[in-house]
């Protein structure tokens, strides 16, 4: 190479063969290099941004237990106990995720264990509302997946690992944000052991769907098939670890009030428990649920040793669902105002009116969830009607209130 003719120090081109030669310090680049250059480095921020982007989409905010039972107050009415039950199991659980990273470093050799949780309580007293407001709190995946699908693999049915496909789905196959979310299970109670003798019949939906969720509880890697369904040969699986999942846990339980009142009594024989703290005892028998409990009402002991918080939650009585109506942040009463407003009519609603929904509740033993239909019962008409006048105000008095229940098919409903 001739001393004083210009070449690209990285591809050796002469000045001739290329268009364009930058100088640098010591040497020069053509354009074509600058263009490779660029290619190289646009592959490699590319491959790093995707190991670092997905954690972000969902960032971990772990709160106090005050400050998360302060946020479960703001949706959810009552339940102070369930509430304080869960923001402990939460805030540990999060805690954990944090010191498993410090611990790494430090080779620490206590290891704090997963605290998943089982609630206790009638349907429709808040078991699920929870399990949502604390998802939305720590802005993690959540689920929220029913029992009854599942039966024991190879019987017609889902198998257990679709629970985690769900996971999987709402959070665009992140698996790193999958790895911390939630799953509420719902309906739990109806997995429960058919008969205490195991071994009679195979119990298909019960015990061995029990047994098939004890390695997705505890946590270890588990195959899942990424659209659901049955595992088959072709589809490829992806591999989650469900140690750092939290499983909450719910079901109504029907008939446990028998157990624990058996359980209660024979342990007070020989005390002197008064008639009065009898009575009180009975009214919320709930309120004494522990593992034993629910191993009689038939889930299995390691189950249960997966689920190591068990809590409960009060039935609604008259007082909570008037609060229910008008208190929490997206309380009904609030969305139809909304929904009126966005016509340019103000709703205003008696106070008796509020009463008589709640009333309406209790006697026709709807619950919370009643309250919407009995509200949609009333105001239907009104809805119907209101867009196409020129009104600007409503007022829902009592008498218009009782019309409107008595036509609307709900009072059909009435128990006797
Ligand atoms: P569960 O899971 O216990 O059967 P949900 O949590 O699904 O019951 O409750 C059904 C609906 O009733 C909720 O969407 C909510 O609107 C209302 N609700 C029930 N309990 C409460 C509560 N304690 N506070 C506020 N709303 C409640």
């Amino acid at each position: 190479m001739a001393k004083n003719i210009l070449h690209c120090s990285f591809c050796g081109r002469s000045r001739d063969e290329v268009k364009i030669l930058i100088a640098g310090q010591e040497g020069h680049i053509c354009e074509n290099c600058v263009e490779h250059a660029r290619e190289i480095i646009d592959q490699e921020l590319m491959v790093r941004d995707d190991k670092t982007a997905n954690p972000s989409s969902f960032k971990l905010t772990v709160k106090k237990p005050v400050e998360i039972k302060k946020f479960l107050d703001e949706y959810v009415i009552g339940q102070d106990e369930a509430k304080k039950v869960l923001a402990v199991a939460v805030y540990n659980h999060y805690k954990r995720l944090q010191y498993k990273s410090a611990e790494a470093a430090t080779k620490d050799e206590i290891e704090i264990e997963k605290s998943n949780i089982i609630m206790v309580g009638e349907t429709g007293t808040g078991k699920t509302l929870l399990a949502k407001t604390i998802a939305k709190l720590l802005n993690v995946p959540f689920t929220i997946v029913d029992a009854t699908v599942f039966t024991e693999a190879g019987y017609v049915g889902e198998d257990v690992e679709s629970i985690l496909t769900r996971l999987l789905q709402v959070c665009n196959y992140d698996v790193a944000a999958a790895e911390r979310g939630i799953v509420y299970i719902d309906e739990i109670d109806k997995i429960a052991r058919k008969s205490d003798n195991p071994s009679i019949t195979r119990d298909v939906s019960g015990e061995g769907v029990q047994q098939g969720m004890l390695k997705l509880l505890e946590g270890t890697d588990v195959l899942v098939p990424p659209q659901g369904g049955r595992k088959h040969p072709e589809q490829k699986l992806i591999k989650i670890n469900t140690q750092n999942v939290l499983f909450i846990c719910g079901g109504a339980f029907d008939g446990i009030d028998r157990i624990i009142a058996r359980r209660v009594q024979t342990n007070t024989i020989g005390f002197n428990v008064d008639k009065e703290q009898q009575e009180m005892m009975k009214k919320n028998l709930l309120k004494y649920v522990n593992a034993q409990d629910l191993k009689t009402f038939g889930l299995i002991p390691e189950l249960l040793g997966r689920l190591p918080v068990a809590t409960h939650l009060d039935p609604l009585d008259a007082e909570t669902l008037r609060a229910i109506l008008t208190e929490p942040k997206n309380a009904l009463i609030k969305q139809y105002i909304r929904l009126f407003e966005l016509e340019g009519i103000k709703l205003t609603i008696e106070d008796e009116v509020f009463d008589f929904m709640v009333e309406k509740a209790v006697e026709y033993k709807l619950g919370a969830r009643g309250l919407r239909s009995i509200c949609e019962g009333i105001l239907t008409d009104a809805m119907f009607e209101l867009p196409s006048s020129k009104e600007k105000f409503f007022n829902l008095d009592i008498e218009y209130a009782k019309r409107k229940f008595d036509k609307s098919k709900l009072s059909l409903l009435k128990v006797a």
